[in-house]
């Protein structure tokens, strides 16, 4: 008999879940865990908690949608808190498993979790699943990855690659093993935060329409389409507040609630029924940016993570008290500050603001690039660590912006796309 853990990390879905589904056939018993690790409890060296509210809010929501989904197939979910490279080993001896699955995740603490367990004796097997290509079935090796993303989106389109369908949940999970008591009192899980819930936000996630888990994730996909706004999502695609302007499947996309080839699937039927346009195929351009910037994980790895980013410049400059005001929203900026107000009240921003108020940070404020995006990491409702980081190496210059860089003017992008000064009257900034 084979007893293994599963342990759930950004894949908290049971269909599309190739990972999982490996485990499902290798085992005999099956253990799903969740591990709220070390970040939950952690205050960042710029001095605020890692994890903000908003994502411990939603991921509230997603686990428990896990878990009852898990319940209602015969098997369950164990929660832990700490250190997964601590916390599941233990588990893992008092259950008598030697080995756990999990999807693959190419950044450096993610990796160095990994080779803890190992070290610790566990034999741990990964699979690579969260982007919508295979790294495999690319026109190039990972490690040649164009560094310009034009250039791979036009060497993956010229290939003609298409992303693998999205598998079913698995017909059967295996059953528990027996869980001894100190299995469970292990490292036991704080309860979730209170918190506001701002009507002004353009992702109320915590309506259930917008909640987190795989039924939300797959009811708004199915909205989001039937009411055809992939056709108009270039037009909107830069819009500031409400719902409709984007997509919205990042939240989902980010808790693994939604496998980005679900979304692709659900996208290419749209095309399918009601015909391509720019608006669609630009929705399939974004989605490949998501996957530029995990293959550049997968390419450059750790570099990704130093001050001076691929770039090798030295350590930026950092202005600890305009940083401070930045993250309140009380730079003096009217734009700027309303993106801020939003970011912090409800932890979504539009892609627009996100690149306005980062090239602020870098550009205006002479500030560290890392510590915004720490700022965006405690924040965001979609926080995704390759996208993150590689979004910001990418404004500051230290990533692959063929241009060495944005600098987006506040004055002209408020013209631009807050003409009626209705959104900084929103967050209180006009
Ligand atoms: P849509 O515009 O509808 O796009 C559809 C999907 O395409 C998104 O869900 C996302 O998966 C992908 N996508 C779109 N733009 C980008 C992009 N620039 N980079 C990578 N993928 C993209 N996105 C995250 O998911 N998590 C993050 O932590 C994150 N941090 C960011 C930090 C900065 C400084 C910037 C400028 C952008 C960041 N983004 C991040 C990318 C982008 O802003 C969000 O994916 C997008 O705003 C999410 O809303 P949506 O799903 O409605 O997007």
């Amino acid at each position: 008999m084979t007893t293994r853990i599963y342990w759930f990390r950004n894949d908290l879905r049971l269909s599309d879940n190739r990972a999982l589904a490996r485990a499902c056939r290798q085992a005999t018993r099956l253990l799903p865990v969740y591990c709220h690790g070390a970040a939950f409890g952690e205050t960042t060296r710029w001095g605020f908690a890692r994890v903000g509210v908003h994502r411990r809010r939603i991921l509230r929501a997603t686990i428990d949608e896990l878990s009852a989904r898990l319940a209602a197939r015969g098997s369950g979910l164990v929660e832990l808190s700490g250190p997964p490279q601590d916390v599941l080993p233990r588990l893992a001896r008092a259950v008598g498993a030697r080995d756990l699955s999990c999807e693959a995740i190419a950044a450096p603490e993610e990796d160095a979790e990994l080779e803890a367990m190992r070290a610790a004796g566990l034999a741990v097997d990964t699979t690579w699943q969260s982007s919508l290509l295979d790294p495999s079935g690319l026109p190039f090796a990972a490690t040649e990855l164009p560094d310009v993303f034009s250039a791979f989106r036009r060497a993956v389109e010229h290939a003609g690659l298409v992303p693998p369908a999205p598998q079913p949940p698995p017909a059967d999970l295996p059953p528990l093993p027996d869980l001894p008591a100190e299995a469970l009192s292990i490292a036991p899980v704080p309860p979730p935060p209170a918190g506001e819930s701002d009507p002004r936000s353009s992702f109320p996630y915590w309506q259930r329409r917008f909640s987190g888990g795989e039924a939300a994730a797959h009811a708004h996909l199915e909205h989001y389409f039937a009411r055809r706004l992939a056709h108009t999502y270039k037009a909107t695609r830069n819009g500031l507040t409400g719902i409709d302007y984007s997509s919205k499947f990042s939240p989902w996309l980010a808790s693994g609630a939604l496998s980005a080839r679900a979304a692709h699937a659900a996208l290419k039927q749209f095309e399918d029924d009601h015909g391509a346009n720019e608006g669609s195929y630009w929705l399939w351009f974004e989605l490949l940016w998501r996957d530029y910037f995990r293959f550049l994980h997968l390419k450059h790895g750790r570099r990704l993570y130093r001050a001076g980013g691929l770039a090798g410049a030295g350590v930026p400059p950092h202005d600890a008290a305009a940083f401070a005001r930045w993250r309140r929203g009380e730079t003096g900026e009217p734009l700027i500050d309303a993106g801020m107000r939003e970011l912090a009240a409800t932890g979504y921003l539009s892609n627009r603001l996100r690149q306005v108020v980062a090239s602020y940070l870098i550009h205006d404020l002479a500030c560290d690039w890392r510590a915004g995006a720490a700022w965006f990491e405690s924040q965001l409702v979609d926080y995704d660590v390759y996208s993150n980081q590689g979004n910001w190496l990418y404004l500051a210059g230290r990533g692959t912006d063929p241009r060495g860089g944005r600098r987006f003017d506040p004055a002209r992008q408020a013209r631009a796309h807050d003409p009626d000064g209705r959104y900084r009257a929103l967050w209180g900034t006009a």
